[in-house]
């Protein structure tokens, strides 16, 4: 069966030529997912997601407001992008493709969107080029209709995802691991479960031994019933906002790396577990095995301080953050609904 991937012609929305938001890049994506045949059968296409869908994530005041056009300009000019019809467009047909993908990878496996990784959306607002947080719009909306009891979102774009951190602090079910550059956007960063603050320059070696060592004990560890990949390119060296040095070679292993793990995890049968690759960007690599590298017991995570590297026999037990967000749940806080139910 083919990889469904997930693609609409109103994720491009019309915004001044000028403007620092490369718009253009979903079209020219679709292209290349054509140009490669693997989209011979069609894209498979969403509908924007209704306002009840993206008050799964986001609190009603502010949906009403965007799908309305009354957002305070305060708020427009965080978010970055100028509020009109096509914009608004894109913002909800984006989550609502988020959440097609995601149902079609609980159907199949693994599944793809063009758009979305809107990370620096929060339950408030939006910011950063970010209307709505797609990926927690999805997980709001799976774990309401009950499919899936835990997810884990992984973030390799290289900003930190703030605003799915902030959206599911506190919530034992969901796990936010993100790979950034500490000294990018946003200033202020959320705790994710997991944060490596990468340093200014990062490049191939360091970058591949971070996501290598923490992902395929973590997908071990969780077993969540669906994974999120935001499989960002702006870690590579010609990324004008990106700060690190990641070669053509070393993107290519990263997101070989990252849906290679995943797709092992959710395709090798072991524990039928469910997977969502989100493509984004220029490139895309084929899900890929490689070999596990590390336990999760040998991690050093510090928020805020970077990446320290992989100790594997220096340093035993689980980073508390994390042990505290996934330990064994009782059934009483299975039981407990999302909070924007
Ligand atoms: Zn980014």
């Amino acid at each position: 069966m083919p990889l469904p991937i997930v693609h609409h012609e109103a994720y491009t929305a019309e915004i001044p030529a000028d403007h620092r938001f490369p718009m253009r890049k979903y079209d020219r994506l679709a292209a290349l997912i054509r140009a490669a045949g693997l989209a011979e059968a069609g894209f498979a296409r969403p509908e924007a997601a209704s306002a009840a869908e993206l008050a799964r994530a986001h609190d009603a005041a502010y949906v009403d407001a965007v799908l309305g056009f009354g957002l305070p300009p305060a708020i427009v000019r965080e978010i970055g992008l100028p509020m009109n019809e096509t914009v608004v467009r894109r913002a909800a047909t984006a989550a609502g493709g988020t959440i097609l993908a995601a149902r079609l990878a609980l159907e199949t496996g693994l599944a793809c969107n063009t758009a979305g990784g809107s990370h620096h959306a929060r339950a408030e607002q939006g910011a950063g080029f970010c209307t709505f947080n797609d990926v927690a719009v999805a997980i709001g909306v799976l774990l309401a209709e009950r499919r899936i009891e835990t997810a884990l979102v992984v973030d390799c774009d290289v900003h930190q995802g703030d605003g799915t951190a902030a959206i599911f602090a506190g919530d034992a079910r969901v796990t936010t691991l993100s790979l950034h550059g500490e000294r990018n956007y946003p200033v202020r960063k959320r705790a994710s479960t997991i944060d490596i603050g990468l340093s200014d320059g990062t490049e191939d070696a360091a970058y591949l031994e971070a996501l290598g060592a923490i992902l395929p004990p973590l997908l071990d560890r969780l077993q969540p019933d669906i994974v999120f990949y935001n499989a960002g390119v702006d870690p590579h060296r010609d990324d004008r906002l990106g700060r690190l040095a990641m070669s053509d070679d070393g993107a290519a292993r990263q997101h070989g790396r990252g849906s290679g793990a995943l797709a092992r995890s959710a395709l090798g049968g072991r524990h039928r577990r469910r997977l969502w690759q989100r493509c984004r960007g220029r490139r895309t690599a084929p899900p890929v095995a490689l070999p596990r590298s590390g336990r999760l017991r040998g991690l050093r995570v510090r928020g805020g301080g970077g990446w320290s590297g992989f100790r594997p026999r220096r340093r035993r037990g689980i980073p508390a953050r994390y042990r505290a967000r996934t330990a064994p749940r009782s059934p009483c806080a299975r039981r407990r609904r999302y909070a924007r139910n």
